[in-house]
């Protein structure tokens, strides 16, 4: 349905974003009010298109929101198949170069029977998900309870009111605009919605959510850091699945990016999960702070798979689907927050604003000592909703009444428990940073600079020779847009492409984007292929010189993944 087709776009609940976190929002505000009018609206041309993850999630808030809103949710057709593969085998593994694997998974153990940090990264009981899958079983739920999904609406604004600092609704991104921004024949204006309460739930990054905590006045004690990953499935044969397991995840550290000493030196891993239907899902997380003016993420992935730990398993395989997306990794300190009174009188950092809540990877909770993010979304968007239905009444009450329960939950827990991890390997390097992390909560906060500082002019030289074939990339990430609209990236400043970067980084962007956007025309450097963006958003935060503005496209654009 089309939001227009809607008697009224005055809305009591509205959500932006249809992911994990966003639906997680709907259904729980569902279950606590069975009339409340909810919408959804979400940038990808249907839902779980644009969801992209490992992944490896903790079920139980999953679990406790579905039976509560839907008790007999384990019927649905495709429940089993989404949450039915659960680890049984769980290894980690230290890549000293491209042949040799350590197993580490004896020392995980031991750190968990401990209480230690590192313990964290153990799976039992975990299940293997995909996203997408897990997005669109979301989605349908959502349906079922009477919520109302938009999907293809982008939403490009938040409209705020400054004189009486609230809030009262989202602009929706126009529509049928020629390159040149002139109106076509189909041209419709970006609606403005309003609504009581506002759930930024836009994932990683959010464009909507930054404009909100710009005009709101939000702020984070740290930069907001990223890493992203890149993943693919792979196809493999009957034999090399079984080889594999079923129910097997395999997470590594080191090679192909980190090696001590006179190795290269990236903070991330590399991970490898069953699928099933003889798939095997291979990825790699690169933190965005690399160095190297010419490193590319998914050549990385490329020397990842080439590992004898990884290749026996999927050499001769074929690749059905791939894609990219980033992971905020700033922390506890990194939460967007406003500072106010609360409701009892004393101060509160409400993670939102009046009647504005952030959720998901939006607000930033991924917890990086699990490497996970997904049962925060769920959770976190599943407290948002609450909220929204208890103050439905005086939504300005809204983002106080999440933050006092975010505050009393493990969500809360978990990012002050992971606060200082990333951080301590950014300031002292992997081979000290990572045992120094082990205490790491005994140290204060260490700032973190924005990614994109990070650059030098320093090579990377540690990856295999040859190009790597991002157009079939961007095939497998079954990505598109509306080729005749304004391009959705733009470059601030073309003279200092030229002038500056040239010289310096080689045009990084040319190099590090996955979907070969970039390219040199004449002297200048431009976004030449937008149709082929898969909106990781890696640019935006990676570009030396922060010269790049990514913004929300025409909906219905971008990638469609089916199993990421
Ligand atoms: C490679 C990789 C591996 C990972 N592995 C794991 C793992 O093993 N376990 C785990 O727990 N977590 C993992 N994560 C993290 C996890 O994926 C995220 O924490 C989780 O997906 C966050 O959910 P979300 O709903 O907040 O955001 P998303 O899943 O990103 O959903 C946001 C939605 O909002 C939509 N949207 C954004 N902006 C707009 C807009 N302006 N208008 C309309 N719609 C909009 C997007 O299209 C998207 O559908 C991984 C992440 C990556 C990238
Ligand atoms: S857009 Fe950024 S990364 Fe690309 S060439 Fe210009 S300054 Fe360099
Ligand atoms: S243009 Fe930017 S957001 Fe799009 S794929 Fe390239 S790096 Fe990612």
């Amino acid at each position: 349905m089309d939001i227009k087709e809607k008697d009224n776009t005055h809305i009591s609940i509205l959500v932006v974003g249809a992911g994990p976190a966003g639906l997680a929002s709907a259904i729980a505000a569902r279950s606590a009010n069975k009339d409340a009018e909810i919408v959804v609206l979400e940038k990808g041309e249907s839902v779980g298109n644009h969801n992209l993850s490992g992944a490896v999630l903790e079920t139980a808030s999953l679990i406790r929101l579905l039976d509560e809103a839907r008790p007999d949710w384990k019927t649905i057709k495709g429940a089993d198949s989404v949450l039915g593969r659960v680890v049984k085998e769980d290894d980690v593994h230290f890549l000293l170069g491209k042949e040799l694997a350590v197993n580490i998974s004896f020392l995980m153990k031991i750190c968990k029977k401990l209480g230690l940090s590192f313990g964290e990264i153990c799976n039992d009981g975990n299940t293997i998900v995909s996203t997408s899958r897990l997005t669109r079983l979301l989605g349908e739920i959502a349906l079922s309870l009477g919520i109302e999904i938009y999907t293809g609406f982008g939403v490009k604004e938040i409209l705020y009111d400054q004189d009486n600092r609230k809030a009262h609704g989202v602009k929706l991104v126009e529509q049928g605009l020629d390159k040149e921004g002139d109106p076509q024949p189909n041209y419709i204006e970006g609606e403005a919605i309003t609504a009581d309460i506002i759930i930024l739930a836009e994932g990683t990054d959010g464009l909507v959510t930054e404009d909100f905590a710009v005009k709101a006045g939000l702020s984070r004690k740290n930069d907001q850091v990223f890493s992203v990953g890149v993943k693919e499935i792979i196809r493999v044969s009957k034999q090399q699945y079984a080889l594999f397991g079923d129910n097997r995840v395999v997470h590594t550290m080191g090679y192909p990016l980190w090696l001590p000493i006179f190795g290269p030196a990236i903070f991330g891993g590399g991970f490898a999960y069953s699928c099933g239907e003889n798939k095997i899902a291979v990825g790699i997380i690169s933190g965005a702070d690399w160095k190297y003016y010419n490193f590319n993420p998914q050549k990385a992935l490329r020397d990842f798979k080439q590992h004898t730990l990884i290749k026996e398993f999927i050499d001769g395989g074929e690749i059905i689907e791939a894609g990219v997306k980033m992971i905020p990794e700033g922390g506890y300190y990194a939460v967007p927050r406003y500072l106010q009174p609360g409701t009892d009188g004393k101060k509160m950092n409400t993670v939102g604003y009046k009647n504005v809540m952030i959720v998901g990877d939006s607000a930033g909770f991924v917890n990086m000592n699990k490497i996970k993010g997904l049962h925060n979304a769920i959770e976190s968007g599943a407290l948002a909703g609450n909220a929204a239905i208890k103050c439905l009444k005086d939504p300005e009450k809204a983002a106080d009444e999440y933050t006092g329960r975010l505050e009393s939950n493990f969500v809360m827990d978990e990012m002050k428990s992971a606060r200082n991890l990333r951080a301590i390997v950014a300031r002292f390097g992997q081979a000290i940073g990572f045992p120094l992390s082990l205490f790491g909560n005994l140290f204060p906060r260490f700032a973190m600079e924005a990614d994109y500082k990070a650059m030098t002019s320093r090579k990377f030289t540690f990856d295999t020779p040859g190009e790597f074939d991002k157009a079939t990339f961007v095939a497998l990430a079954g990505t598109e847009h509306r080729e005749e609209q304004p391009s959705h990236l733009s470059i601030s400043d073309p003279d200092l492409c030229i002038n500056k970067c040239d010289p310096l980084f080689h045009r990084a962007c040319i190099t590090f984007c996955p979907a070969g956007v970039y390219e040199k025309i004449g002297i200048e450097t431009r976004p030449a292929n937008p149709s082929n963006c898969v909106h990781c958003k890696t640019c935006q935060r990676k570009c030396p010189f922060d010269n790049i503005r990514w913004t929300v496209p025409e909906g219905n654009g971008g990638p469609r993944y089916k199993q990421m």
